[in-house]
């Protein structure tokens, strides 16, 4: 990391900046470049073959430096269910194309009647032929103004039980009937979008799974996310930032690091964060012991 991690890049991580596109895929390229981007897949399709607890470490070194952290749609979620439920034909097609970076995936499962309660979904998917036809809407969905392709979480049985009549799809993001509408945030940023789906026809070899069993994905995928998004190296990182810029910073002519106050509100974020890392370590043990990540990761 030493010698590949771009300095501009670095340093937009050190002071807390956001990074954009062109810095989170060019550190993914060197990444791939080195091996070491799919940390979770297995060694026949371009992964690592790493234990969890290794990429616990990768993950901790790679925010401690200050790198992007690896956008996760297509390495830690799509690809894990293409790599299990695909079929070789999207296997060959999809994998790679993510390993360099050359599809941007973002992740439809929220809707706006659909978010702790996924199941109740509403976006429907009607077989026509040898397509679907997609009508309905997502919210919520991260970073979908920079993406080439989008995996969905679509109604195709209405009259099932809930979970029953789900499927999982691979959507192309150029195709017509398509809207993505920003949502502005409190801090002003736009992460997250509204994305509508109006008549889109998606071929059925863009299919994952078989068709009314995309629980199964769903529920698959939600695994590696809960562990993947608590994000504690970088939180690290930030407090360690937040306590360099407070000795700096003067107050009534002393650092600001010996206010009182002050000091105790930083050590109870610190608290809650070593809190939350033995928790995560607690998962990264069992996962290593065998174990699959439970509700504990979901907290
Ligand atoms: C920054 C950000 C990025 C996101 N990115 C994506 C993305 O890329 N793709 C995507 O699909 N989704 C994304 N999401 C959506 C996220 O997964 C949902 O916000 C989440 O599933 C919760 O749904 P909700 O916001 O509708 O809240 P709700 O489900 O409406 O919950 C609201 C509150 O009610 C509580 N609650 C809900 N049900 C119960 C119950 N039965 N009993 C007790 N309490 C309950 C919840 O704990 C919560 O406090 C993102 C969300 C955020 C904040």
């Amino acid at each position: 990391m030493q010698e590949n991690l771009p300095a501009a890049i670095a340093a937009r991580g050190r002071h807390g900046k956001r990074f954009n596109k062109q810095d989170q895929v060019a550190w993914m390229r060197l990444l791939n470049k080195r091996g070491w981007l799919a940390a979770s897949w297995p060694v026949e399709f371009g992964g690592t073959g790493w234990g969890v607890v290794q990429k616990h470490i990768f993950e901790e070194e790679c925010a401690a430096f200050g790198a992007p952290a690896i956008v996760p749609f297509g390495i830690n979620m799509v690809g894990p269910v293409i790599i299990k439920f695909g079929t070789p034909e999207q296997q060959a097609h999809f994998l790679p194309r993510i390993l360099n970076s050359e599809d941007w995936w973002c992740q439809g499962y929220s809707e706006p009647g659909a978010g702790s309660d996924l199941a109740s979904l509403k976006t429907r998917a009607v077989r026509e032929g040898d397509h679907y036809v997609v009508n309905g809407q997502k919210t919520w969905t991260t970073l979908a103004q920079y993406a080439d392709w989008i995996f969905c979480l679509v109604r195709t049985d209405p009259d099932a039980q809930q979970q029953r009549g789900i499927s999982f799809l691979l959507i192309d993001m150029k195709t017509p009937g398509i809207t993505v509408r920003p949502i502005i945030t409190l801090d002003g940023e736009h992460e997250v979008n509204e994305v509508f789906f109006d008549n889109v026809r998606v071929p059925v070899q863009n299919l994952v799974g078989e068709e009314n069993h995309g629980w199964t994905c769903a529920k698959y995928l939600l695994t590696h996310e809960r562990t993947s998004i608590a994000g504690i190296g970088q939180a690290k990182q930030m407090l360690s930032r937040l306590k360099k810029i407070a000795r700096a910073e003067l107050r009534n002519g002393r650092p600001l690091i010996e206010d009182t106050l002050f000091r105790s509100q930083i050590a109870d974020v610190e608290i809650q964060l070593k809190a939350i890392e033995m928790s995560n370590l607690r998962i990264v043990a069992a996962a290593r012991d065998g174990g699959v990540p439970g509700p504990e990761s979901s907290f």
